[in-house]
């Protein structure tokens, strides 16, 4: 690799220290090293465009692998000193403006099929959670309908143990595939993924591909129309069709996080563009050019004001990924 690069773990929620390497280094150096890549590769990526919030800067290369052979090729070659994150669609993603440095992994197309096996659906990583609910509901498996109130990937739902009205990641998977940094697969059991609240205890560095679900025998016309109920019921508390990154913070053992942040005076709180969403107070939202820094000072400005009420400690549940200050680049 002609590209030597100074790197520490680039953690899921925490800053990076590692320094940018030389523009377009890296995407070079990974494209020598995997010749048969037949995915996308992308240096110094727009990566706003791909998160909720919309804000935030680029990935120093953002990869789109054609299938799980293709990231698997790409992951052994990519050198274990550069920070690996995936994004699936950015519903719970802080992208800070000084972008995110190292590879970047998007799952696209190879990724998102769904199949439907008796009461189980097996679907890729990639798969919006909203279309595997629906395939679902459609072969008349009951307890799938949560994910309907998930805006994000499957990817996305196992990192996050994503859960909405009474359902969650958890209570629904019988396994899940994964990649390890070296390219290797594994198949974790439910037991393996050490699920506790919009958590996954599994290792950091997997890349999830593939999960299969199971539920059990149900109306597809009653799913639907539970489906339909959660549908409105999130666009009558939330606000869904905004810039945000839905619920802020984890809800504290025994305590709801907006019911502590409204009593904290916080609701439509605001810094420069970024707000304290009026309908639902653990939303922060971007009312157009908020910078990633406004969103992210806000929300640390709603943690100091709940805990000097309430003296309760906010804990993120918003993945804030990437370097706060803008990166030079030679
Ligand atoms: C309007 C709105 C409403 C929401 N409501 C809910 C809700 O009711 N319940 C709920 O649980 N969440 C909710 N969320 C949050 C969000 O949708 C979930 O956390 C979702 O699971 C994130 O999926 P994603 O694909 O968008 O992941 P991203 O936001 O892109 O990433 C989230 C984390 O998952 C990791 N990740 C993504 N894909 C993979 C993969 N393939 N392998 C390994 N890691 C991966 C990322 O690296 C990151 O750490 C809401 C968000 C919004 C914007």
């Amino acid at each position: 690799m002609a590209n030597a690069l100074r790197s520490v773990a680039l953690k899921g929620d925490s800053i990076s220290t590692r320094e940018w390497g030389k523009r377009g280094a890296l995407a070079a150096d990974l494209r020598e090293a995997v010749p048969v890549h037949r995915g996308t590769l992308e240096a110094e990526a727009p990566l706003a465009p791909l998160s909720w919030f919309r804000t935030g800067g680029p990935a120093e290369v953002l990869a789109g692998p054609a299938d799980e052979a293709d990231l698997a090729a790409l992951l052994a070659a990519c050198p274990a000193d550069i920070p690996v994150l995936v994004v699936g669609l950015g519903s719970n993603l802080l992208v800070r403006d000084g972008g995110v440095p190292g590879l970047m992994i998007r799952l696209g197309r190879g990724f998102s099929s769904i199949t439907v096996d008796g009461m189980r659906v097996r679907a890729g990583a990639g798969a919006p959670d909203v279309k595997v609910a629906r395939a679902a509901a459609e072969a008349g498996i009951d307890g799938l309908a949560f994910l309907r109130g998930i805006p994000g990937t499957v990817g996305g739902a196992l990192r996050m143990n994503g859960g909405a009205y009474g359902g969650e990641t958890a209570g629904a998977l019988v396994e899940a595939r994964a990649l390890d940094r070296q390219g290797r697969a594994h198949v974790l059991s439910r037991a393996d993924m050490a699920f506790t609240y919009r958590h996954c205890g599994a290792p950091d560095d997997l890349v999830f591909t593939e999960a299969v679900f199971e539920g059990g025998p149900g109306d597809p016309a009653a799913i639907l129309a539970a489906m339909g109920a959660i549908t409105d019921a999130r666009a009558a508390t939330q606000p869904v069709n905004t810039r945000t990154g839905g619920s802020t913070f984890k809800n504290p053992p025994g305590r709801k996080a907006w019911e502590l942040i409204d009593a904290a005076g916080c609701r439509g709180l605001r810094i420069g563009n970024a707000q304290v969403s009026e309908l639902h107070c653990n939303f922060l939202l971007n009312h157009g050019a908020a910078s990633a820094a406004e969103i992210e000072a806000l929300g640390e400005e709603v943690r100091r004001r709940v805990r000097e009420t309430s003296g309760v400690e906010l804990e993120w549940e918003i993945k804030r990924v990437g370097i706060a200050q803008p990166h030079s680049r030679s």
